[in-house]
């Protein structure tokens, strides 16, 4: 068999992908979607009603990954850079309009990471009523763990999360907080976006969220899938 070698007229950006555990073989990485206020007290922290909202999106780039516990380069432009410990979840398999008791079957596995925020400038494009990419979807800002396959961990719908800051505690939460679980996410994002495999999903922060400084040491954990380690420079 041959094959036409395309003639870029720029280098490609290079595949982006997150180490299996357990396995050899990597997950290539398509889209990055976060869920908003997905934990109750969170939601109430940034000053919003917890009941009365539908499960809403926003995404991150995946050349923001920040991988196998690397730091995390304090960002330009922010005074105010906040953490948010989530669940992630890696699809295996797309689709469209999935219904909730199929989700769990377009499911590969889950990580761990950290919706890193500069918050100053998320607040003043909430304000402005401006989309969220300069507060959210910045360089460096997704630290994630590998991803850990169904097969290993099972399904995740309840256990510990938490992140200390400098050995501190500063948000502690359990999944089965989340106000929209797995199979809901992924049926309301693929009533919107057509979802395929290499797709990651952030579910959302419990409360605590805070900002951090440069030298500072985040430790994330969530049980099932182990920890993230991630220091400020
Ligand atoms: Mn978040």
């Amino acid at each position: 068999m041959s094959f036409v070698e395309l003639n870029y007229v720029v280098a490609p950006a290079p595949t982006v992908s997150v180490a299996v555990r357990g396995s050899t073989g990597r997950f290539p990485v398509r889209r990055i979607y976060c869920v908003g206020r997905n934990y109750a007290e969170h939601t109430r922290e940034m000053g919003h009603d917890p009941d009365r909202e539908l499960p809403f999106f926003f995404q991150k780039n995946r050349d923001n990954l920040v991988l196998d516990n690397g730091d995390f380069p304090y960002p330009a432009m922010s005074n105010n850079v906040h953490y948010e410990v989530e669940m992630v979840v890696a699809i295996g398999k797309g689709g469209m309009n999935i219904p909730t008791e199929e989700a769990l079957d377009h499911v590969y596995g889950y990580a761990l990471g950290l919706d890193m925020t500069r918050r100053d400038l998320q607040g003043e494009a909430k304000k402005a009523g401006r989309p969220w990419e300069i507060g959210k979807a910045f360089e460096h800002s997704a630290p994630m763990t590998d991803i850990v396959p169904v097969a290993v961990c099972g399904h995740l719908s309840k256990g510990a999360i938490s992140l200390k800051v400098n050995g501190e505690i500063k948000q502690q939460g359990d999944l089965e907080q989340l106000i929209w679980n797995v199979p809901g996410i992924i049926f309301h994002l693929s009533s919107i976006f057509e979802l395929k495999a290499g797709d990651l999903i952030m579910t959302g922060t419990p409360a605590g969220v805070g900002a951090i400084k440069r030298g500072d040491l985040m430790e994330g954990f969530c049980e099932g899938i182990g920890s993230i380690s991630t220091k400020v420079v």
